[in-house]
């Protein structure tokens, strides 16, 4: 089913779950253990990242080093085909620009209509970890827009070649990213929130946010989307901070604040299992206001802290 549907069909607010491929050697159980705890919550859907492949050095035996490319985190298509099986619940793969030309989309596309899936999350992606800025394949897509458009097209039935003149339309629900606190590439606000608008014309169901630890914040967003004419509906993403490092880590990654006030707690604290606990309050306190707001779906970024949100969820409900 669509996650727009799922949420035109919503009494309530609903929960959904955001997971990574696990690295390469790793078998699909460790998928099925991490989401084991939180299926007791009946998410509607369940994202699935997708991670580009990069350039790793391999030193050689004579001490020079060969550039090789590897995926370190395979297989978002094959685990949304498992856990739809397994779980009976819709799985929402994402779609990346970086690193794939628009056959290669085309193809997974294929793949993804013929197991199933109703839904794609589409992202241009970062840049590769060797570049500066984010360069696209020389035959695939700049922005996401870019890729956006060439769903839209095949839910027309248009194919990249030509002469597939009755194609099978498919069928797929579109989401896209959007940044309560500002692309970090984005010159402002304003022209953001302008790309973000030329993304829902072109055809996007659902906005889902970048994650944010104060509200106020995704509450300022959704009144600017509102202002610019963007009506859809906007998921709030949320990740609980989990240990001290992630202080720097997160907003060097994510490029987004954590408030004083959580920052304060979390350095009083003696342990990680301490930092755990002020970082689930938080959460609890900041997904109990949206879902008082009346917030679509409560998104958790999942991240191998599965237990945290686990707990979260089970005193929210
Ligand atoms: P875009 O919408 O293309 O925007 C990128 C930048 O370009 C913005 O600054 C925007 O203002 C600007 N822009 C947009 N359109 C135009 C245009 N036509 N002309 C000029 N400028 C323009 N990354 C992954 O690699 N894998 C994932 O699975 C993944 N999942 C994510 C899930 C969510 C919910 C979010 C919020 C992010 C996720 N990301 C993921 C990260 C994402 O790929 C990066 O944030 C990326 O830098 C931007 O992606 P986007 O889709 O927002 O890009």
């Amino acid at each position: 089913m669509k996650v727009i549907d799922h949420i035109r069909q919503a009494k309530d607010t609903l929960i959904s779950f955001e997971i990574l491929p696990p690295l390469k050697g790793k078998t699909i159980n460790s998928i099925y253990e991490h989401l084991d705890p939180l299926m007791e919550f009946k998410p509607s859907f369940i994202n699935v990242t997708y991670h580009r492949s990069e350039h790793v050095f391999k030193k050689k035996a004579d001490g020079t080093f060969d550039k090789v490319e590897v995926r370190k985190r395979p297989g978002t298509v094959g685990i949304c085909a498992a856990i739809m099986n397994y779980y009976h619940v819709d799985a929402v793969p994402h779609l990346i620009c970086g690193g794939f030309n628009k056959r290669e989309t085309e193809d997974a596309l294929i793949d993804l209509n013929f197991i199933g899936v109703d839904n794609v999350l589409v992202l241009r992606g970062d840049a590769a970890k060797n570049e500066t800025l984010f360069e696209p394949d020389p035959d695939g897509h700049r922005y996401a827009i870019d890729l956006l458009k060439q769903v839209v097209n095949l839910n027309n039935g248009i194919y990249l070649e030509e002469d597939i003149l009755d194609g099978f339309r498919t069928k797929f629900s579109i989401g896209v990213a959007g940044y309560p606190e500002k692309h970090f590439e984005a010159p402002n606000m304003n022209s953001d929130l302008d790309y973000l608008k030329e993304k829902v014309d072109a055809g996007s169901d659902y906005i889902v946010t970048q994650m944010f630890f104060d509200n106020k914040k995704y509450f300022e967003f959704v009144d600017k989307c509102r202002e610019k004419g963007i009506n859809i509906p906007i998921i709030p993403g949320l990740k609980p901070v989990t240990s001290k490092k992630q202080l720097s880590i997160i907003p060097r990654t994510f490029h987004v604040d954590i408030p004083d006030e959580l920052s304060v707690e979390i350095m009083k604290c003696k342990t990680d299992l301490d930092v755990e606990k002020v970082g689930a309050e938080w959460l609890l306190n900041q997904s109990r206001e949206l879902k008082k707001a009346g917030v679509p779906v409560l998104h958790y970024y999942t991240l191998g802290k599965a237990r945290v949100i686990s707990n979260v969820v089970k005193q929210l409900l």
